[in-house]
Order: C-alpha cells, then structure tokens, then sequence
C-alpha cells in the first residue's frame, strides 16, 4: 500500500524518483484518524477527472481506498507521475496556494477519499506540527520536481536574443513555474509547434499556455491570468493589512502578520524577491554560511508567507495610494482596487538606468540588471562587463567570472575598496579571469538588434577604446519605487520615504488630526501606513535589514488596528 511511481514514470521523469519517500510518503492510520476530524468523505470511480492543469481551490485528497495517478501533461501527451493508494495524498503547492493545479489527477482504481479543503489544509498545518512539516515537504519536492522535469504543457517559445523572451524566463523563474524553454533559432522541435500553433518566427516570445491558448508576446499580467498564477480573491472585502512589495521586507512582514492572525494581501509588480531575488549568491545573510541565491531565499519566504495564509498576488502593480480615507485604497494596475486598515510599503528600489541614449534598446538584448543563471546562460564562454563598485556588482563580477570568459568589471572610482566589501574585494583581485578598470566610464553601446561593441573611456586621459563585448551587467545603485506615492505620502529629497522621527511638522500636517499619538518608528506621514526596507529614509540597504524592518513593523501594525 504505497504510492507507486510505475516504470514510465520512471523513464521519462526521473526528477520524480530521487526522494520518493520524502516526495510521497506514507500516512500512518493514527495521522489519518487526526485528518479524519477535518475532511469529509468522497467516493471516487474509475476513470473521473479530479483536477486538470489551471483549476483553482482543488482540495487535498487523502486516499483511503483504490487508486489516483497523477499525471503531466504536455505537447506529446500524458506522463505518469506517481500513482497515490491508501495512505496515499494529492496536493503540491498550488493546493495551499488555491491557485492553478500544475496536473492532472484522474481515478485509476474505484475507492473513497478524505477531502481536505484548502482551508482546513491551513489549519492542519497551522496546528500540527508533525503533519505540517511532512505536508510542506512533499508539497516543496513535488514543485521542485516538476520545475527539474523541464516538461509540461507551458511553452516558451522564444529567443536568446530577444529581450522579451528574458522577461518571461525571469517572470516563470521566479514564480516557481515549470515550463519547457524552446529558442527558435537552435531547437529542432520548435519548427513543427509554430506550424501547428500558426505562429511566425517574428511572433516571439510565444508562451503556449496549457498546451491550447497562444500568447504572442504576452505581459507578466497576461501570462499570469492565464497561467492562474493568482487566487480568485474578492476585491471588496477590506483587509487588515495590505503590503505592497514582496521583496525581503515585504516577505518578512507578510510571514509575520499573517503568522499574528492578520488577513494580509500582499501586492508585487513583478516577482517576489525584489532586488534579492536578482543576485546569483547572497552570503552575508545569517544562517546560510554557504550562502543563498536570492531566488531560493525568495522561494523559501514566499512558501512560508502562504502557510500562515498570506495571499500574494503576482504581477500586480501598486498604481496609486488614496490616503486621505480609512481604510486605505489601493489603485491596482487593472483597474481595480483593494482596502485595508493598515499598508506596509515595501517597494524597494530599481537599479539606475546607464544614462545613454540608446542603453534602453539594449535592455534584455546586451544590457542586464540582475545576474542570475537565467542571464549567464546568454553569455556562457563570453566577454562580459560589469558596471559598478558595490556589493553587489562584486558578487556579479564573481558569479559570472565562473560562467563566462572573461570579466571586465568597471568602476567611475579610483578603486572598490571603499565601497565593497573585503572578502569581495579579495575574491576579485585573486580572479584570474576578472581585470577591474578603475576610473572608467561607458559612453557608447553600438549593434544592431543587439548589443554588439561598447565603447568606455578611462580618466585621465580619456582615451576611448572599443571592445566586441556584448553583455553587460548594470550594478550601479539604486532608486527609490515612490512614484505610486506622490501627493499622499511625505518623501525626502531623494524620493525615499520619511517615518518616524525624520518627520517634520510639515510632513504630519496633512494628516493632523487622525491620530492622537505620535508616529511610530516605522510610520508614515499617514497613521496606520508603514515603510520598511529599502524605500524607507535612513535604512540600511541590506537583506538582513529589511528581512528585520519587515518582521519589526508587524508590532506597530497591531498597535495602528487598535486605534
Ligand atoms: C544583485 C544584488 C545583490 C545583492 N546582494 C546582497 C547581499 O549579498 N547581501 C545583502 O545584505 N544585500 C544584498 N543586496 C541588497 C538587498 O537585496 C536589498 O537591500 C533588499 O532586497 C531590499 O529589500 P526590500 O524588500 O526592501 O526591497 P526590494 O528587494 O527592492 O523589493 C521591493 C519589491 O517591491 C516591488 N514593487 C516595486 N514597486 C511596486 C509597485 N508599485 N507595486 C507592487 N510591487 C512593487 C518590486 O518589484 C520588488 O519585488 C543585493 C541587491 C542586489 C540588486
């Protein structure tokens, strides 16, 4: 009575097979009888379709008699994953998540099932520490399988010189989404798809969702909706807490309040992780002596963010804040809008665009800000460049000094030590293959659709030289995500967010009378709206700060609800 991972299976998904015991383990009858409490019964007969890819709320099923496969679904048909008998349950994590089911599950044995509703599957792992730690891990390794699998029914068709195509690489990356990456111009299975689907070379990036709908060079917001990447959440209901930004310190406070017993919506324009989730190895984070990619710490809090019952929504853009009424609104990208007591903004900050002309044409085609295996796969045996003197433009120049021929890190100072730290420092000097140009300066790109020759020049003399590199990775600093805020909340001059004692009276003035205490650390011009993290006046650019901001400000979100 185990689940059965059978010979096809085997073949063809061997990501499947590494940690079956840990990916499908087995309840013990006295864990079942615990579930019984919080499920109801369901017969189920053979050959009825349980769940397929892209539906919503599917509940957790218990097997307590027959049989259910699972299977993945892609453009040649079905794979068998594993199939589940007594002892036995479904779910990955889309199943917490209550977004779209990545499979398809169908009865291949008659028998009975325990239902177990998204809800009640929240509570059980809220409360039960032993079911939750086995439930969490089988529903992490079955994701991490199914992303390894490279198979699917999501298809990206695309280029490795198309800037688009790297949008969406990085979109379905960092969301965690397994999806089978074609490029037009070296895969043989490409030509029959783009016959089949009616597609021309110019349409891409194509992303075949589901095997059935074709998005020709679709938004993260339309790859999104048609993925079911987003829970169906009623937009009217007003929340407790609404965090806007889900890099480290939005992640933090959301893991927080929602482990406090707040509702919390988090909003995030892009993917979580922010800023970290672009940076190849973070190794100054506590507890991590290894290190960890920004990615994976990203993946790790969202997951954890999502079992206290935190909804985070992707690809959706903070477009405007109305503060002058409680609850606060929220102008969301699609028109719509959405209400909480209380907002924490967390959004960051963006990377400082290189300011020449045409340095935009070049974005995803020659020009990069982040460094990610995502891009280093675009440049593997390459020149590259990298431009900057911080932490970050070291770890880059470091992580990609192992993937690429050379790197030529660039820097307008006469040097790194001041802005970077030693161990960095030291890991470049003793590259063999990294050469630091100090007192220089790029001032002109040149290609055609892509980034082809960069031309920079070096102080004193100035003397330009022209080098055939066609990758370079922009690491120069920062600047505040505030635009969404102006006219409401009180900025410095820099376009980062005053709280609390960096308020002056003016800051307070349009909001005086709303509050008779004075703000808190974390508090805004507004009561009750919060700024952690990099966007806030004064903080420290860093993860372990913001991871600290976000955790902290919950305290003083609790205070603000209770006014
Ligand atoms: C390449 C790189 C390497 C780094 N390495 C290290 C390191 O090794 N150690 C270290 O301590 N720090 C490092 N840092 C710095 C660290 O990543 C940041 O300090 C940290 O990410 C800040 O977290 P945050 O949550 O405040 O903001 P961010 O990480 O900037 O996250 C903000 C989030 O808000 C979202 N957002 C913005 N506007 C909106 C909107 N209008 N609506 C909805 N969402 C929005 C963004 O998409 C983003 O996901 C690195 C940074 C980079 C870029």
């Amino acid at each position: 009575m185990t689940a059965e991972v059978n010979n096809e299976a085997m073949a063809n998904a061997s990501p499947f097979i590494g940690r079956k015991a840990q990916m499908f383990p087995q309840l013990s009858s006295a864990q079942i009888a615990r579930l019984e409490a919080h499920g109801t019964h369901r017969q189920m007969r053979k050959g009825e379709i349980l769940a397929e890819p892209g539906d919503r709320n599917r509940p957790m099923l218990v097997v307590l008699s027959g049989g259910i496969e699972v299977l993945q679904t892609g453009m040649s048909g079905e794979v068998l994953i594993v199939v589940h008998t007594a002892g036995s349950f479904t779910g990955e994590m889309s199943t917490l998540q209550g977004i779209g089911t990545l499979v398809r599950s169908r009865v291949r044995e008659d028998g009975e099932v325990l239902v177990i509703t998204e809800d009640r599957l929240r509570t059980i792992i809220q409360t039960d520490a032993e079911l939750s730690e086995l439930f969490m891990r089988a529903f992490i390794l079955r994701r991490v399988s199914l992303i390894a699998s490279n198979a699917g029914d999501v298809v990206l068709l695309g280029s490795s010189h198309s800037a688009g195509t790297l949008r969406l690489q990085q979109f379905l990356t960092r969301n965690s989404f397994p999806f089978v990456n074609l490029d037009v111009n070296t895969d043989q299975a490409v030509q029959a798809l783009l016959e089949r689907f009616h597609i021309k070379a110019d349409d891409v990036p194509v992303v075949l969702c589901r095997g059935e709908v074709v998005l020709k060079n679709p938004s993260n917001e339309e790859v999104a909706a048609c993925l079911g990447m987003n829970q169906q959440i009623d937009d009217d209901r007003v929340r407790d807490l609404i965090v806007v930004g889900a890099g480290p310190s939005g992640l933090a406070a959301a893991v927080y309040a929602a482990s406090e017993g707040l509702d919390v919506l988090v909003l995030e324009t892009g993917t979580p992780g922010g800023q970290a989730g672009s940076s190849s190895k973070i190794e100054n984070y506590l507890g991590f002596p290894t290190g960890i990619s920004g990615l994976a710490l990203a993946a790790r809090a969202r997951v954890q963010a999502q079992k206290f019952g935190a909804e985070i929504r992707t690809a959706y853009t903070a477009l405007k804040l109305n503060c002058d009424r409680r609850p606060y609104a929220v102008a969301l990208c699609h028109g719509s809008a959405v209400r909480a007591r209380a907002l924490i903004i967390a959004t960051g900050a963006e990377y400082r665009q290189l300011a020449i002309e045409n340095a935009f044409r070049f974005l995803g085609t020659g020009i990069y800000y982040a460094a990610t295996a995502t891009e280093a796969r675009r440049c593997e045996m390459k020149d590259v460049i990298v431009v900057g003197g911080g932490n970050s433009a070291g770890q880059a120049a470091v992580f990609l000094a192992g993937r690429c021929s050379h790197v030529h890190l660039l820097v307008r100072s006469k040097g790194l030590a001041e802005s970077m730290s030693n161990y960095l420092v030291r890991r470049i000097a003793e590259a063999s293959n990294i050469t630091l140009h100090a007192n220089t300066e790029i001032t002109s790109l040149e290609g055609d659709e892509q980034l082809e020759r960069v031309i920079w020049k070096t102080a004193p003399d100035n003397v330009l030289e022209t080098h055939a590199i066609g990758h370079v990775f922009l690491m120069t600093g920062a600047v505040p995500s505030t635009h969404w805020l102006r006219g409401c909340i009180s900025l410095d001059d820099k376009g980062f967010v005053r709280t609390g004692s960096d308020l002056t009276a003016a800051d307070l003035a349009p909001a005086s009378g709303s509050a008779d205490r004075p703000a808190q650390s974390f508090e805004t011009s507004w009561p009750g709206i919060f700024a952690v993290g990099d966007v806030r006046s004064g903080s420290v650019k860093r993860v372990a700060a913001a991871v600290g901001e976000g955790s902290a400000c919950v305290q003083q979100v609790h205070q603000a609800l209770h006014d």
